[in-house]
């Protein structure tokens, strides 16, 4: 191996991606750092803002959650590390180009495409996804036009997933338990106008096989001034399945206790109502262009599987949100399977590597970004042979492209924060790209 003058050898790591995933591998890069071995490590954000879904997809009620930001500033801050947001892969920059410069290539690149149902009347107006909905209330900036009509009483939310129950939150609580977070400004107002007052979760499984954690059902005990309603018949039915089992997760048992003891809670008698139906599969929207109402099929478990019945129903409303999942989109130089980056335990092909919700699919909590990186960095680390003589992202990127880096990053956060300091919230998030940039210069 070739060693530079202080017998050090230096290799070039560029991140696609200044999400969680993304952090969490730089900071493996740089645990691994030795006296041997060191990593020069060049982030590289599309938006001109990092901490990915930290700052679009955590839900602004949650503010805890977004605390790991703070991890994120400390891998920044240290000396072999440099973000360049504002960067678009496939248009700034080529995959092809990040290969030939950097000794590997990490692609943090998320899963931004909501999937869809296939169910007619999905295209109607009204009809969005958790894809556009949830980064539309957090501001991101792609998503501040899109139009979200909160005038019918009642809203739907397709699954039964945590970005589902985000959802369902965000739009069944009192505003006024958002005043005082960073939900966007423009989305605060909208919800304040809002009609509706109940919102139902669907999912085609039953309360046994959801995929809402405990944590996220207890809180909704917490709720003020929303009544959260399940059918206590399906409760029952699934703690009847659950004995049937020979061995049972303390998850599931945690998840429906928590069920169980919404099903169980007085209600408050408040106009705001949040109710959980299982066992329930849309198969239409229907709407005069827009949409009014949804219908489902009834599901029934036989033999702990879920089979559909002749039974229909439907629910008036003018507002359905899907949130089953999301897909990694395609850019040149990558191809997807079953809504992933194609990989092999991280390795997309030569020194290109994937990591987080590109590598393995939509699922997990931020922390499960840790071990995932770790485990790709290790394999990284093991295929790296000699540095490359290169210059970098400074030798691909059209001169005159204004990056944000980490000091106008900084800019562009102290002055969110400061204005929140003054309104009495943790930031006011700024949605305007250019509006964001220009602060970085400031
Ligand atoms: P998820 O946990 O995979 O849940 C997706 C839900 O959509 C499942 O209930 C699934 O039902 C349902 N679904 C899928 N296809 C469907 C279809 N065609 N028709 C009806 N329902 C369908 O995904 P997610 O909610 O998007 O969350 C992604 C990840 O982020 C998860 O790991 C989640 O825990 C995490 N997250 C965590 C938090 C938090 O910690 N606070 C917040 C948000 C997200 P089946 O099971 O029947 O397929």
């Amino acid at each position: 191996m070739k060693l530079n003058e202080k017998n050090i050898l230096n290799f070039k790591i560029a991140i696609v991606g200044a999400g969680p995933a993304g952090y969490f591998t730089a900071q493996a890069f740089q645990k691994a750092q030795s006296d041997d071995v060191s990593f020069a490590i060049d982030m590289i954000e599309r938006l001109p803002t990092p901490w990915g879904l930290v700052r679009s997809g955590v839900a602004p009620d949650h503010p805890k959650i977004k605390t790991v930001s703070k991890v994120f500033e400390k891998i920044a801050k240290e000396p072999n590390f440099r973000l360049f947001a504002n960067v678009e892969l496939g248009k700034d920059i080529s995959l092809k180009d990040l290969r030939d410069q950097y000794d590997a290539v990490v692609l943090a690149t998320g899963a931004s495409k909501g999937r869809k149902l296939g169910i007619p009347g999905e295209e109607l107006k009204n009809s969005l996804s958790a894809a556009q909905f949830v980064p539309w209330y957090n501001a991101h900036p792609d998503y501040v036009d899109v139009e979200v009509d909160l005038s019918s009483d009642t809203a739907v939310v397709i699954g039964a997933g945590n970005v589902a129950m985000d959802v369902a939150r965000i739009l069944a609580i009192d505003p006024s338990e958002l005043d005082q977070t960073d939900v966007a400004e423009y989305a605060l107002i909208k919800l304040k106008q809002s009609n509706i007052r109940t919102v139902i979760i669907c999912g085609r499984r039953g309360p046994e096989h959801a995929a809402f954690t405990g944590p996220e059902l207890r809180d909704l005990l917490k709720l003020e001034n929303t009544d959260v309603f399940i059918d206590p018949k399906q409760i029952e039915e699934a703690m009847k399945h659950i004995q049937e089992m020979e061995e049972v997760e303390k998850d599931l048992k945690n998840n429906i206790k928590a069920m169980k003891a919404i099903t169980e809670n007085e209600k408050k008698g408040v106009p705001r109502k949040l109710e959980i139906k299982f066992l329930s599969t849309p198969i239409e929207i229907k709407g005069n262009g827009k949409v009014e109402e949804i219908v489902f099929q009834k599901n029934k478990l036989e033999n702990g599987k879920v089979v559909a019945t002749s039974k229909t129903f439907s629910l008036k409303t003018g507002l359905v949100v899907t949130a089953i999942g999301y897909d990694s989109i395609e850019y040149p130089g990558v191809s997807i399977e079953n809504g992933r980056i194609t990989n092999i335990a991280g390795h997309v092909e030569h020194n290109v590597y994937v990591v987080g919700w590109a590598k393995r699919g939509s699922t997990g909590a931020i922390g499960t970004n840790k071990s995932d990186s770790n485990d790709v960095v290790d394999l990284i680390i093991e295929n790296l042979k000699e540095p490359k003589t290169s210059e970098g992202i400074t030798s691909i990127l059209k001169s005159g492209h204004e990056v944000i880096d980490q000091i106008a990053w900084e800019k562009i956060n102290a002055s969110e924060v400061i204005s929140g300091e003054i309104a009495g919230k943790p930031r006011v998030k700024e949605a305007d790209w250019k509006q964001l940039i220009s602060l970085g210069r400031s």
